[in-house]
């Protein structure tokens, strides 16, 4: 057995590992650098690996930093078969189609100002096309369960582990066997912390004689949840009754529908007043709403319950569908997100607190729930 790493490591985005067992290569994710034009270079760059010569993908969840490169794996000649779970299926398709739309939204950008950043090899060409995107997703095969163990080839059985990062996430336990000597090697994935309100806490992983784990907050410790939200609570409130509004920025995946649940249940709960309007600006976190609304199988078991009896913490959502007032952002990706999202910032600023100026910070709560 031969493992080789391709992307996370030495830095924390790029996730893909490669492993070559019994004749088969197997990549384990397959994401995108993000963070700055160097790791858009890298991402241009050759794999490390022929694409053509890989048969099997396991995709540990649905996070750029995992999938993104999955439609230029598909681009470079990869034919194999991509296998997930049922959720990160759905959310791969959503993540990687955004992506591609930035992409191309990043070549425009750079025909118009009629530059070359040297970051693409074909400054024509961005890494990859919607197309590219949809063509990939033909390479989605068979859907994992948690917990039971797939066949992905003749001595290759793969287990996919509940992690409770976002939903569908897994860990992936893979048992190998080559000339008579066998080995396990568990990938951690993203791992999510237990007690959180939407998913389950991360399933425990059976002994493995390998462990490859991602730590990207590994040296942190996590703030407790429960002060977190009577702070959340409290900060509303309080702006309510200035006559505010509150704007949250937050990811589109996960994050935002925490939120969301907080807030229906914060109404129910009496902690926040009945008159409370949920608005949520964002089409990628739209459709990651409806897609977490298909998944209750991913649900911690008493909000599945809840679920079930008709309780849907995202009913109080309205959503909002416009364009930004601004043309697209400058190509770096390092300021991307983080541009786009302060321009929407501004617009809802300026929309529900013409005032803000004179008022300043008095009337309105901005608070970053990205962490
Ligand atoms: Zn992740």
């Amino acid at each position: 057995m031969k493992l080789s790493f391709h992307g996370a490591d030495r830095s924390v985005t790029g996730s893909c590992h490669l492993v070559e067992c019994a004749g088969k290569r197997i990549l384990i994710d397959c994401g995108l650098h993000q963070g700055s034009r160097e790791l858009d270079e890298e991402n241009a760059g050759p794999f490390g690996f022929d694409a053509a010569g890989i048969n099997y993908v396991l995709l540990t969840h649905a996070h750029l930093d995992h999938c993104g490169r999955l439609p230029l794996l598909a681009k470079r000649g990869f034919r194999g078969e991509i296998i997930t779970t049922s959720a990160s299926r759905e959310l791969a398709r959503l993540i990687m189609l955004d992506s591609a739309h930035q992409q191309e939204e990043d070549m425009r950008y750079r025909a118009r100002r009629g530059g070359y950043d040297g970051a693409r090899h074909d400054k024509n060409e961005p890494l990859y096309s919607t197309l590219d995107a949809l063509n990939c997703l033909d390479y989605f095969g068979r859907t994992a369960t948690y917990a039971q163990v797939i066949e992905v080839a003749a001595g290759v059985p793969a287990t996919f582990i509940d992690a409770g990062h976002i939903l569908g996430s897994a860990s992936i336990f893979l048992e190998l066997e080559e000339q008579s000597h066998r080995t396990s090697v568990l990938f951690s994935g993203d791992l999510g912390s237990a007690g959180r309100i939407l998913l389950r806490s991360p399933a425990k992983p059976p002994h493995a004689e390998n462990v490859v784990m991602e730590t990207t907050y590994g040296d942190r410790l996590h703030k407790q949840l429960g002060p977190s939200i009577d702070e959340f609570y409290e900060a509303i409130t309080e702006t309510f009754k200035r006559g505010g509004n509150v704007i949250i920025p937050t990811f589109a995946l996960e994050r935002a529908q925490e939120l969301l649940y907080y807030l229906s249940e914060g109404v129910t709960q009496g902690r926040l007043t009945k008159s409370t309007q949920v608005y949520l600006d964002s089409p990628m976190a739209i459709s990651a709403t409806e897609i977490f609304r298909r998944h209750p199988e991913c649900f911690e078991p008493a909000t599945a319950k809840l679920l079930q009896e008709g309780h849907d913490p995202f009913s109080r959502l309205r959503h909002v569908h416009r364009r930004p007032r601004a043309p697209p952002p400058p190509a770096q990706s390092r300021s991307r997100g983080f541009e786009h999202c302060v321009r929407r910032l501004r617009s809802h600023r300026d929309s529900c607190a013409p005032n803000y100026r004179r008022r300043q910070a008095g009337e309105h709560l901005r608070r970053g729930y990205s962490g």
